[in-house]
């Protein structure tokens, strides 16, 4: 909407009272504020507009990948908070594993949430028994930083909690679990799985980004969440409630969306001095952002980086966002037509000198800087990013040839039925010419 205005004689004429270009300009940034935060409600987002003059909130606010990634919540009443003070009780899970692995290899991740603050902390696990040794670290980082110690602990019944009880009991920790079959008992770090798939979707949807990036979305999802303000905090954030100042916003940027890292070592005088890359995060204990190249296809942190937070590399065309085969990404628009305004310098970032203690001096980060996710390098300036688990056996690949072109290796792998259809039976349906048939 640019304005109100009165129909006469087939046209409509705006109100003169009002300043499209103001009307215009806010309604931009409140969707820009909408996406750079995961995807808020209403609620937090007003709340965060009062006292932080930069995020700018708009009551029309109309987004599209809401209603795709969120469902509906549970009530807050069956969570109140009981604890007097942080760290008096943490409520830990696991999630996963999921059949896509992401990539630093993870297919779990270890849900650790302070029932005081509610602030959250998720790592991403290969295996389900490195839950010992994250837990066992969190709990030092935790004396180490915080000076307390942890006094109780709730999970559920799985066997790499159960197993940890003569840790819990030389450290003086009070270990909860669940009834059997009562999942529920657990609720807090189950609706706080919900927030976090919630978000990580909306932010994975928004970027159209394939299904092997939802460890950066899910770990972005948390970092906002434990920055967004929540009634059930009396609409203060996770990070006040732990850190008694608030976070800084300024340095956030839309998931997703272009950027440009300087190159810092170029090879020679004519060499790039920039890279085309998507941003994925923000690295924990590190003062920048993550990173993922577009030509490189490597992860990194970079601090000097230019965003276009309106363009998204991976959003070419409609995408099943369930079925993550190969994904092709059109190349770039010569001409990015945006103006200055949506160029952000690193000179416009702020970042807080406060300690960031969702850094747990985190044993499994996402992914570690360079990691080449492609064994081929030697791919089209059209990248195509494929998950690792998937089956392409049934599927056909067809390959024009020319008679001078030498034959392909046939593949040796023994053909198996689609996964997808693994629940159905399915016969193969032969086409009958109209002449073999009766027509009696
Ligand atoms: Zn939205």
């Amino acid at each position: 909407m640019i304005g109100l205005g009165k129909q006469h004689k087939g046209l409509y004429y705006i109100t003169r009272q009002q300043n499209p270009h103001l009307v215009h300009h806010v309604n931009r940034h409140s969707s820009l504020w909408h996406q750079r935060l995961g995807h808020p409600s209403a609620a937090p987002l007003q709340a965060l507009s009062k006292s932080i003059p930069e995020v700018v909130f708009d009551f029309s606010n109309n987004c599209d990948v809401c209603p795709l990634a969120k469902q509906s919540r549970l009530p807050f009443s069956s969570s109140l908070i009981k604890s007097v003070a942080p760290f008096d009780l943490i409520h830990c899970d696991i999630w996963g594993p999921h059949r896509v692995t992401s990539h630093s290899g993870g297919s779990y991740f270890l849900t650790i949430v302070d029932d005081y603050s509610r602030f959250t902390w998720i790592h991403l696990m290969s295996f389900k028994y490195e839950t010992q040794s994250l837990l066992k670290s969190f709990f030092s980082w935790v004396q180490t930083q915080f000076n307390c110690r942890i006094k109780s602990l709730r999970a559920d019944n799985g066997a790499e909690f159960i197993s940890m009880r003569t840790f819990f009991d030389d450290n003086g920790v009070f270990f909860q679990h669940s009834c059997p079959s009562k999942p529920q008992q657990n609720g807090v770090v189950e609706r706080k799985h919900r927030h976090l798939l919630n978000v990580g979707r909306a932010l994975r949807f928004q970027a159209h980004l394939p299904l092997s990036f939802w460890g950066e979305s899910i770990q972005t999802a948390c970092y906002l969440i434990n920055r967004l303000p929540t009634p059930l905090l009396s609409h203060k954030s996770p990070y006040v409630m732990l850190h008694h100042n608030p976070p800084p916003y300024t340095h956030m940027r839309v998931f997703g969306c272009l950027c440009y890292a300087t190159n810092t070592h170029p090879i020679h005088k004519f060499d790039k001095r920039a890279r085309r890359c998507i941003f994925v995060g923000y690295p924990l204990g590190q003062k920048g952002y993550r990173v993922f190249g577009l030509e490189t296809k490597k992860f990194s942190t970079s601090r000097d980086v230019k965003f276009y937070e309106h363009v998204f590399p991976f959003s070419t065309q409609p995408v099943d966002y369930d079925d993550d085969t190969t994904i092709p990404v059109l190349p770039l628009p010569q001409d990015i037509s945006h103006s200055p305004d949506d160029l952000i310098g690193p000179d416009d970032t702020s970042f807080s000198s406060s300690v960031d203690n969702s850094n747990i001096s985190n044993p499994s980060p996402i992914v570690s800087p360079d990691i080449n996710i492609h064994d081929n390098p030697q791919l089209s300036p059209i990248l195509h990013i494929r998950e690792h688990h998937q089956d392409l056996s049934n599927q056909v690949l067809v390959v024009p040839t020319s008679p001078s072109e030498p034959q392909l290796r046939r593949s040796n792998r023994v053909p198996q039925p689609n996964i997808k259809l693994r629940d159905y039976h399915v016969y193969h349906a032969n086409l009958l010419e109209p002449s073999a048939t009766s027509a009696t």
